[in-house]
């Protein structure tokens, strides 16, 4: 209990540290720790996850894929586990972007039970983000097309945990009639 503790105290430390100079891309420019911060609660309090391992990854679900991290750090402060599953939900960046999208959708029916659950609860994030905290400059049809895309993802993940996946169909419900999609 206490090792897990000061194993998300420094997952948060570390995360913040690569995330420093980052922001999301809503019109306030909300420092981007808000968003791995907000995966991990997603997970503890939807998921009802408590597991040390998946919390500690989501937090740093993020850092290899958009920041200076390495893998070689990331198994040195946290182990084989945690890196493990990181690289999991890690795009590779030397592909183009439409390459990744789809990769993304094949992909998702065979990760590994944590990745499921760490992936759904970042689409569930996304999708709200994308309704009420948007890129500012993001068409109507780019948020729409964001929305259908994580819907295909997310056919990969179901089964991994109910509540997350409940969450998201909710917001996606919600973001489709926000959206005017239905
Ligand atoms: P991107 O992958 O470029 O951007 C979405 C990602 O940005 C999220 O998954 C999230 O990733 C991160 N992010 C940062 N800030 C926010 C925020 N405020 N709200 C939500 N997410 C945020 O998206 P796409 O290029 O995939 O665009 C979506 C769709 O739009 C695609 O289907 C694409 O084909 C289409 N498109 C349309 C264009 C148009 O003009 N109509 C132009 C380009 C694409 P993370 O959690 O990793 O931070
Ligand atoms: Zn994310």
């Amino acid at each position: 209990m206490e090792e897990t503790t000061g194993m998300i105290f420094k997952a948060l430390r570390f995360s913040a540290d690569k995330h420093n100079d980052q922001r999301r891309r809503d019109s306030k420019s909300s420092p981007y720790i808000n968003h791995p911060i907000q995966v991990v609660e997603t997970l503890w309090a939807v998921g009802g996850v408590r597991d040390g391992v998946l919390l500690a990854a989501a937090i740093l679900h993020d850092t290899i894929e958009d920041t200076d991290a390495t893998p070689d750090e990331i198994r040195r402060e946290f182990g084989e586990e945690v890196l493990g599953l990181v690289l999991e939900v890690t795009d590779d960046k030397s592909l183009p972007k439409q390459v990744r999208k789809q990769l993304q959708i094949e992909n998702a029916p065979h990760k590994s039970l944590r990745a499921k659950m760490l992936k759904l609860a970042d689409k569930l994030c996304n999708v709200r983000d994308i309704v009420h905290l948007p890129p500012a400059d993001w068409s109507l049809k780019r948020k729409q097309e964001y929305l259908l895309w994580t819907e295909k993802v997310v056919k990969g993940l179901r089964g991994a945990n109910k509540d997350l996946e409940t969450h998201y169909d909710e917001a996606l419900k919600e973001g489709k009639q926000i959206l005017g999609m239905e």
